[in-house]
């Protein structure tokens, strides 16, 4: 099974994903915030923010993990993604930080199967069309070196972030 066949793109709402964990496109607080994070803390009720406050913050490019609580998925993996500002200031390691940590996590934790929103690509503004060739790209290459990963989900909020993740899903194809 070539890994591009364990890798789907989905348009939808992640907090309804029923995969082993869903990651979360977190602050470094790890406290809670606006977009998919306020998303999935509402949706996996107050227990979640407590066990956040024990984990003492999470630094860029980095993930943690917790449980999922009133989700249908099993865990949430906090990740922190970079603010983009110029793109020359080491946006996109930590953006291939986020993806990388983040199915490690997955890996030592026995989960298989997980979905990933469009980290950074919100309110911490980074342009999708190079977000989304990074995300597919890191995980591709993570998932090829782990063969125990069976499905990674990109869910996708805006028609518009999944045409730039399938245009990229193509090229990265293409190019083996
Ligand atoms: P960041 O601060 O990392 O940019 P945001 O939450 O602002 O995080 O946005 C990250 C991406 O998540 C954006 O593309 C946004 O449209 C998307 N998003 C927001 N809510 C959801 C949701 N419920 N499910 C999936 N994706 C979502």
């Amino acid at each position: 099974m070539s890994v591009f066949d364990k890798m789907k793109l989905v348009q939808g709402d992640i907090t309804k994903e029923d995969v082993d964990a869903i990651v979360n496109a977190a602050n470094n607080s790890l406290l809670g915030g606006g977009g998919v994070d306020g998303a999935i803390h509402r949706a996996a009720g107050p227990d979640l923010v407590a066990e956040c406050r024990t984990l003492g913050g999470c630094e860029t490019g980095d993930a943690k993990l917790t449980r999922g609580y009133g989700l249908k998925a099993g865990h949430v993996i906090h990740t922190v993604g970079p603010v983009y500002k110029t793109g020359k200031s080491g946006e996109p390691e930590k953006l291939a930080g986020c993806y990388r940590r983040s199915l490690e996590i997955a890996i030592a934790n026995g989960i298989k199967s997980l979905a990933f929103p469009a980290i950074s690509c919100g309110v911490y503004g980074y342009p999708i069309q190079e977000a989304s060739r990074i995300a597919l790209r890191t995980v591709a290459d993570t998932c090829k070196a782990h063969p125990e990963i069976d499905e990674v989900r990109f869910v996708l909020f805006g028609d518009k972030d999944l045409a730039a993740y399938q245009e990229a899903f193509e090229e990265l194809k293409q190019s083996g």
